[in-house]
């Protein structure tokens, strides 16, 4: 049963008054008889981009060039595109050119695999492919000739397999041996797309299909560092993605962590700053042993930043480290941050400038040594962590040394 949005009929509806076909499409129509909720929901029309946006009071040209108009209600948006034929595509988001059609089954024959190619509206579902019957099969199977559409987009290699895992689907016999026969083409693929599509295999329901891109030679295109892992450590990757919670940066970091080495990776596939930095840390600190004491906690966190640890505790999780270990490191941090401990420099009770007013010290390496000085011991014991306390401790250290 698909029950189309509000928002979303009334588009088809306007389109349809005025004469032209349109339909809820793709994903959202997949989503909706696996009975699973869309992300969100496109719409295609026999409408020209023009027309569209003639009907619409509010609307975003998102990419006018291929068909596509974002007709807006409120906040929400959704995207209405024009039922269009794909030229090559290169390597970019877009093919580098499309034609636009009147006629549904040449928009819906350009989309990728046959659950993503079906049509909905009130006159009911347009299923040209077998999409339907492939989801009882549970099949990724390519539309048309799967060799001809790997060919026009090699992204599609790779989105079979992320649907796979996101659906726990088979590939089709004939779809797999052209994924076979075409998968360096993956090679013409830029980075960021290939990224969209390997972060949704690996935070799917089932990132053990990490090993079936193995198997096919993709990762030794787009991963090629897991191409060097033995098959026990290929097993235990996938085994750990799985214990893994669904968050970007920890079962990236599940997967780095055995690839080793993981700055590259990130950077060749794009990562933002952000995340390249999180997954670092996470990995180059995961084995590090922590002295669990609060003390050991706090310097710990310091380490790591304060707002990495946990994810720092369900990392150790997925990575099946000892589990009482990580059950105390995690009860050591929440105590300390009821605590409210100082653990960062700008949470210190003095600052460089009571330094330099209470104790007449210049700006420079010698007051920035003080203030390290001042925050270990406060790690050491954060009931020093007082005005008065500290700058008394300084003065005894510089009258101790002078
Ligand atoms: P998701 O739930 O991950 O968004 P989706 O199927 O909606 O999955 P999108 O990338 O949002 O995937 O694309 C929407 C639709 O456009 C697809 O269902 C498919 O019909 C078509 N499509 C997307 N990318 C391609 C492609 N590379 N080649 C052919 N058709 C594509
Ligand atoms: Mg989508």
């Amino acid at each position: 049963m698909i029950v189309l949005p509000e928002k979303v009929q009334r588009i088809i509806g306007t389109l349809q008054q005025d004469g032209y076909e349109a339909y809820a499409v793709g994903g959202c129509v997949r989503d909706s008889l696996l009975g699973r909720k869309p992300d969100d929901w496109d719409i295609t029309t026999s409408a020209r981009p023009e027309q569209v946006k003639a009907l619409f009071r509010r609307t975003v040209d998102t990419g006018i060039k291929h068909g596509t108009v974002t007709v807006m209600f409120g906040a929400e948006g959704f995207e209405v595109t024009t039922y269009r034929i794909d030229g090559d595509y290169e390597d970019g988001r877009h093919p580098k050119e499309v034609a636009f059609t009147p006629d549904l089954k040449e928009d819906l024959r350009r989309r990728d695999f046959t659950i993503n190619a079906m049509a909905y509206n009130d006159q009911g579902l347009v299923d040209l492919f077998d999409g339907q019957g492939d989801m009882e099969r549970k099949l990724i199977r390519a539309v048309g000739e799967a060799q001809e559409r790997f060919t026009e987009d090699a992204l599609r290699i790779l989105r079979a397999v992320r649907f796979s895992a996101q659906l726990d689907y088979a590939i089709e016999a004939h779809t797999k041996e052209a994924i076979v026969s075409l998968k360096d083409r993956l090679q013409l693929i830029s980075a960021e797309r290939i990224r969209v599509e390997l972060q949704k295999l690996l935070l799917s329901d089932h990132p053990e299909k990490l090993n079936e891109l193995y198997e096919l030679g993709i990762t030794g295109i787009v991963l090629r560092e897991y191409d060097r892992l033995t098959e026990e450590e290929r097993r235990e990757a996938v085994l750990a993605l799985q214990r893994s919670e669904k968050s970007v940066v920890i079962r990236l970091a599940v997967l780095l962590h055995f690839c080793k080495n993981c700055r590259p990776v990130l950077q060749r596939l794009k990562y933002d700053n952000a995340t390249i930095r999180a997954v670092s840390i996470l990995t180059e600190h995961v084995d590090d042993k922590i002295d669990l004491t609060p003390e050991g906690v706090r310097r710990f966190s310091v380490l790591t930043g304060p707002d990495l640890m946990p994810a720092m505790i369900l990392f150790k999780r997925a990575l099946g480290q000892d589990p009482e270990e990580t059950d105390r490191l995690e009860k050591e941090y929440r105590e300390m941050l009821k605590r409210a401990d100082c653990i960062s420099m700008k949470d210190l009770a003095v600052t460089g400038n009571d330094l330099i007013l209470k104790m007449h010290m210049k700006p420079g390496k010698e007051l920035g040594e003080c203030l390290q000085f001042l925050f270990d011991r406060v790690l050491a014991d954060p009931s020093l962590n007082d005005k008065e306390k500290l700058l008394a401790l300084l003065q005894e250290k510089r009258e101790s040394v002078s």
